[in-house]
């Protein structure tokens, strides 16, 4: 009977000890989320919670549970609720519940949680909001920045230079009087490889602003395959690593805008053309609007949060091809119902047709009313001529022919252009109609003989390219160190079947 009792003593020890084991162990992974959840504040990201998707700031307190899942508290009362309604009479007298599985939500997520892609970066409480730029230099000051990245094209780099300074200046004042300055979005029309996003990707680089630059064609109307015009807030909450301040004073710039005019003679609703410019007026107009985090498309695994878009400066650019008819057509009207406009020359180059655009050649062309009062600067740029881009090739602070110079210069051999192969180049540009684009290839293709060849030989020390060579008709002259000896023979010029 005794040993009994000891050996009753003796479990009940056991047992304590096996209590006090687990709860220690519970102790244990409760400091390990915890210190989780000290990381997680630590990375600047917000927690997004698992269940609703929305992030910390929106939700207020989170529940850290293991494997980086936050839940809010709204979700967790609701989990609470259902499962003290569940039924457990009745899983209890089956013994087990048919149908029902139970998944480790972490496999859902991987085990990194969420991550920092979909996360949005937190704002700073004790830093009183205000815009992430802090001071923007004077429009010449921006002109000369542009001037040595773009060439020609003057009246586009006055006018955006005066745009982009009047809109940063609105927003570093904000609103500290009544006087409220209007936003001044800029619509950008020129023929295609004039430059337009070069234009304002320099713009944005002398700036140090985000920038996105988004695709008019691949927009259409929320519900229809394809992306949402919200995607375009996204790409530039992207760019800025999510950081929801710096994103609400980027640049979005819209190209191919010309691509959603009003399609006429469709019997089908308009979802990708006149719906996606209604889309995009809250947008220009500045509002908040609520966006996907880390995707292009709202849905039920994508975080969302809000961002205005009241700062953000909207260029919008397309080559508008129809457009010079348009304006052809009104200009020619005028002149024979007696204005005094000037009928333009039939040799007149486009650039200067376009100048005379105006809102309603761009209504004609099918761009709604609302839509075009939204973006009150319309700028147009010239199509590239020759000279220009003899220009290009050479002038420009990071010109294509510098960089080529360069990569041979590491090789220690001198390259050099002689002013016939520069013309020839331009003149093969012009031929293929699309701007400066083509300047690229046509020297890729030239220049990749002679990438080849010249590091085979050391004694290589100057390379001079001719017209001859760009038009398949002889070679460049090669000079060999420490001697004049030139042997034009050496390099074969490309294919002549061009
Ligand atoms: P688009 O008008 O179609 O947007 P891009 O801006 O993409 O044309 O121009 C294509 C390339 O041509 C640019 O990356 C840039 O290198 C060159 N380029 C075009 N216009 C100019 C210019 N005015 N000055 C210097 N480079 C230019």
């Amino acid at each position: 009977m005794q040993d009994n009792n000891d050996d009753k003593k003796e479990l009940e020890q056991v047992d304590a000890d096996i209590i006090d084991e687990s709860s220690d162990k519970e102790d244990t992974k409760e400091n390990s989320s915890n210190d989780k959840s000290k990381d997680n504040n630590n990375t600047g990201y917000e927690d997004v919670c698992f269940i609703c998707r929305r992030p910390e700031s929106k939700t207020g307190k989170m529940y850290h549970l293991p494997n980086n899942i936050n839940i809010c508290e709204d979700c967790m009362h609701k989990t609470m609720d259902q499962v003290s309604q569940f039924d457990y009479n009745g899983m209890l007298n089956n013994g087990n519940i048919p149908g029902l599985s139970f998944i480790n939500l972490s496999d859902l997520q991987g085990q990194g949680g969420i991550p920092n892609k979909q996360k949005v970066k937190k704002k700073d409480k004790a830093k009183k909001s205000e815009p992430a730029i802090k001071k923007v230099p004077a429009p010449h000051l921006i002109k000369a920045s542009l001037d040595e990245y773009v060439i020609g094209q003057e009246h586009a780099k006055k006018v955006i230079s005066v745009a982009v300074y009047n809109h940063y200046k609105r927003v570093i004042t904000g609103s500290m009087d009544d006087i409220e300055i209007d936003k001044s979005n800029i619509l950008l029309i020129g023929p295609t490889g004039c430059g337009k996003t070069y234009l304002v990707k320099t713009l944005a680089r002398i700036l140090d602003v985000p920038l996105a630059i988004a695709d008019a064609t691949s927009l259409t109307e929320a519900g229809y395959i394809g992306d949402d015009i919200e995607s375009v807030i996204s790409k530039l909450l992207m760019a800025t690593n999510n950081d929801v301040e710096k994103a609400e004073s980027g640049i979005v710039f819209i190209d191919e805008i010309d691509k959603i005019a009003k399609k006429t003679n469709t019997t089908s609703r308009d979802v990708s053309g006149e719906s996606v410019q209604q889309g995009m007026l809250k947008l220009l107009e500045g509002a908040d609007i609520e966006v996907p985090v880390g995707a292009t498309s709202k849905n039920a695994m994508v975080p969302l949060t809000t961002v205005n878009t009241r700062n953000i400066l909207f260029i919008c650019g397309g080559a508008f091809p129809e457009l010079k008819d348009i304006i052809k057509r009104r200009v020619n009207k005028e002149t024979s119902i007696g204005y005094s406009a000037e009928l333009p020359d039939k040799d007149e180059k486009e650039g200067s047709i376009l100048s005379q655009v105006k809102n309603e050649d761009l209504r004609k062309f099918g761009m709604i009313p609302e839509f075009l009062g939204r973006l009150p600067v319309v700028c147009t740029m010239e199509s590239l001529d020759r000279d220009m881009l003899i220009q290009i090739l050479k002038e420009p602070k990071n010109a294509i022919l510098k960089q080529y110079k360069k990569l041979l210069d590491l090789d220690e051999v001198d390259l050099e252009f002689d002013d016939g192969a520069l013309e020839a180049i331009a003149e093969k540009a012009v031929k293929q109609d699309t701007g400066a684009r083509a300047l690229r290839s046509i020297i890729e293709e030239f220049m990749l003989d002679i990438m080849y060849e010249i590091p085979k030989d050391d004694n290589i020390g100057r390379v001079t390219i001719t017209r001859d060579y760009i038009e398949g008709k002889g070679g460049p002259i090669i000079d060999i160190r420490n001697s004049s000896a030139t042997d034009p023979a050496k390099i074969a010029g490309p294919s002549k079947n061009d």
